[in-house]
């Protein structure tokens, strides 16, 4: 039996290529299971319940010895806890790679803009059967990562994937279903702010200290600043309790691909000023005019900035 996991703090993205690729590996008889290893955000909930997709089950941690897959991950930092005790099979992933390994495995890396973008083009290679659901979910992970086409970090393989399965998913208009997904992923209710930063949240380590780094993508921006004094407070906590050099918020107004980033404190800002030229336009808020995209415009500044 094999584990597909995404990263901790799952995204669509990560979730949607567990699912997608144990269904193909079970269908060559490869026994495999999808599992996540926190809990969904509103967005994936919104298509798994639109394709009537199972929810995987949570885990977090997994019995010695038991073979793994990380998809859309391969960071010690946003695995399962016990990684250092099983046995990477595979990994399937379009992040820059960090990694220390002691046995030889397979890797499938490729720069695109969604670990379903790299599953689909296995998926053509192997000539596996895509169903109604299976091409609907590709589609909806890529839409996710990509926020439709707008994240620099969007091929042109991508756009022409979405643009292969349109039919078989049977969703008729892309762009309006691209803003469900971004409306569901946007409405937090009243959701504990904390949970609200760590939705999408991952750790780097820069210079030897540890950095927190979220992201709140969103249709609706003015709910995130309503909640600014809030924030400000929990990032400061997060940062105590959690023994960070710094931690910062991105919120990315999708629609207007514009990234206004909240920090904690005055470490935080001066980086911002030094590294994104990042001007004041709040009490701790700084805008990154249109740097939307983490892992592409955002961690490898931080990382040339700080040396590795
Ligand atoms: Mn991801
Ligand atoms: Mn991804």
């Amino acid at each position: 039996m094999k584990y597909i996991f995404g990263h901790t703090k799952p995204d669509t993205d990560s979730i949607l290529s567990a699912i997608l690729y144990s269904n193909y590996l079970n269908s060559k008889g490869e026994k495999s299971k999808a599992i996540k290893l926190g809990e969904i955000n509103n967005e994936t909930k919104f298509i798994l319940n639109k394709f009537n997709v199972k929810l995987p089950e949570t885990i977090k941690e997994l019995e010695k010895n038991s073979k793994v897959i990380l998809v859309d991950h391969n960071e010690e930092k946003q695995t399962i806890s016990n990684i250092n005790e099983l046995e990477i099979d595979t990994i399937i992933d379009h992040h820059r790679f960090n990694l220390k390994l002691e046995n030889p495995i397979n890797i499938r890396a490729e720069k695109l803009g969604s670990t379903c973008s790299i599953i689909y083009k296995i998926f053509q290679e192997q000539n596996y059967d895509i169903s109604e659901e299976e091409a609907g979910l590709i589609i909806s992970g890529i839409v996710s990562d990509t926020l439709y086409f707008r994240s620099p970090t969007t091929t042109e393989e991508d756009k022409k994937i979405v643009e292969e399965l349109k039919t078989k998913s049977g969703i008729k208009n892309i762009e309006k279903y691209s803003l469900e997904m971004f409306n569901a992923k946007s409405d937090l209710g009243d959701m504990e702010i904390e949970k609200i930063i760590k939705l999408d949240y991952k750790e780097f380590e820069f210079g030897g200290e540890k950095y927190g780094i979220g992201v709140i993508e969103t249709t609706n921006p003015e709910y995130i600043f309503k909640r600014k004094k809030e924030i400000v407070e929990a990032l400061s906590s997060i940062k105590k309790k959690e023994n960070l050099k710094g931690i910062l918020v991105s919120v990315i107004d999708i629609l207007n691909e514009h990234n206004k980033t909240i920090v904690a404190d005055e470490h935080e800002a001066e980086i911002l000023r030094a590294v994104f030229d990042g001007k004041e336009i709040e009490h701790n808020v700084y805008s990154l005019g249109p740097i939307i995209s983490r892992k592409k415009q955002i961690i490898p500044k931080l990382e040339k900035h700080f040396g590795r």
